[in-house]
């Protein structure tokens, strides 16, 4: 396989995660009767432009089907990310009842809305059509397609061009990023801005966040290659800022090539950061394997020890990232008995690969484990707050990334008493 970005031939490994189903394949009972399709999940560094890319195994279509079980709208935080993002944005771009903004993967809606209340035309793609359906409702012209270069150019002819292009956690997903970027730059405006929000590929490696590695993420951005592939589209990078969102992400702010506005000075800087922890040198792509094993052998010595001194551990958040960590770990019902999700297209299916049960969060009431392993740790915080009475009750919540942490235990940062060697 060739790399994505730039066609230099992959050799370097980055992690191989054996195979696994799509971590979005949530599975009715009656699928659980059916046999599962599982896929190489394994990702390769290219030693030339330093994208970390997904091996080549299926079409993106494939990937996401009709029944698309993930809504932004259930994440409270998430919600309010995106309303101070819009808030923003329409100031210091000056956004006006003239302007046009475009969202790609816009899903329900949770984000155009915004531009929507503050009288701001927009339009939305989503290639979703159950969370594109759900976005029209709420008013916002949808077209229920993948975005590429043939869209944005259309998007172009038929007058479409925006002031604002946003994607947010959409670049990943892209398997022809060139062809998509140079559809952003066929869609903006001339003095137009593009914001894209993806999660960081060197906090990413600083915090271990080896479950964030699925299928449908195709590739994994650091500033110095996104600039790059912006570049050769005909783009530039104006302006970075660094998020707390999904363990650290950035937002880049592109413009066209041409584009007389300055360069914030964070640009440079955050590129020279890069390269001195090493993001253009193959070692530091090395040790990533080692550390996810790591991450797996102490969360299944934890669930090992606590289901023989009887205790019960349950997960919350059946979030794609916990079925990586979960199918790679080999964890199924016995150690983990169910999963509790408060998206009701979840509730009643069953996690792909594992095969263990969804259930509504009120199941907790009757049911109070002595843990609560806590699977979508970007978000730990908001379902640490939904939950706490059962802290009060004497529920301990645990987390398994970047090491696993069990809050409020005698000890916080616990140790598992047996340290396997490592056999690679
Ligand atoms: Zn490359």
């Amino acid at each position: 396989m060739n790399c994505r970005h730039c066609a230099t031939p992959l050799v370097q490994t980055f992690i191989d995660l054996g195979f696994a189903p799509p971590s979005n394949a949530y599975l009715t009972a009656a699928d659980l009767m059916r046999p599962e399709k599982y896929y190489p999940l394994r990702v390769k560094v290219c030693d030339h432009c330093w994208l970390v890319q997904t091996e080549d195994y299926t079409k993106a279509d494939e990937l996401f089907g009709s029944d698309y079980a993930y809504l932004s709208s259930t994440s409270s935080s998430w919600l309010a990310h995106a309303a101070r993002y819009v808030k923003q944005i329409i100031q210091q771009l000056r956004l006006t009842q003239d302007s046009l903004v475009i969202e790609v993967g816009c899903n329900d809606g949770y984000l155009l809305r915004n531009f929507t209340a503050a009288g701001i035309p927009c339009l939305g793609v989503e290639p979703t059509k159950s969370t594109a359906v759900l976005a029209e409702q709420v008013g916002i012209p949808v077209i229920c397609k993948f975005f590429d270069e043939e869209l944005g150019k259309q998007l172009a002819k038929d007058g479409n061009r925006a002031d604002l292009i946003v994607g947010n956690n959409v670049y990943a997903h892209v398997p022809d990023v060139n062809g998509f970027t140079r559809g952003l730059k066929a869609a903006l405006k001339p003095g137009g801005t593009i914001t894209l929000e993806f999660p960081h590929l060197m906090r990413l490696i600083e915090h271990n966040q080896f479950d964030t590695v699925y299928h449908e993420h195709f590739s994994y951005f650091s500033l110095f290659t996104a600039e790059r592939i912006f570049r050769i589209a005909g783009l530039r990078v104006w302006n970075v800022e660094e998020l707390p969102t999904h363990g650290g992400s950035l937002r880049i702010f592109g413009c066209r090539a041409g584009d007389p506005r300055p360069s914030s000075p964070d640009v440079g800087e955050l590129l020279v950061e890069e390269a001195r922890r090493g993001l253009q040198t193959i070692s530091s792509y090395k040790h990533f394997q080692d550390r996810a094993n790591q991450i797996k052998n102490d969360l299944l010595i934890f669930l090992l020890e606590q289901k023989r001194s009887g205790k019960k551990v349950v997960a919350y958040g059946a979030a794609a990232k916990g079925n990586t960590l979960l199918n790679y770990a080999g964890v199924k019902g016995d150690l983990l008995p169910f999963v509790l999700d408060a998206a009701g297209a979840k509730q009643g299916k069953f996690m792909p690969g594992s095969h263990i049960p969804i259930l509504p969060p009120s199941v907790l009431e009757a049911r109070r484990p002595d843990y609560l392993l806590i699977l979508p740790w970007n978000i730990a915080s908001e379902i640490k707050q939904q939950n706490a009475w059962l802290s009060e009750l004497g529920t301990k919540f645990v987390t398994a990334v970047p090491k696993l942490y069990i809050e409020e235990a005698a000890d916080p940062l616990y140790r598992p008493s047996i340290t396997e060697p490592e056999v690679r």
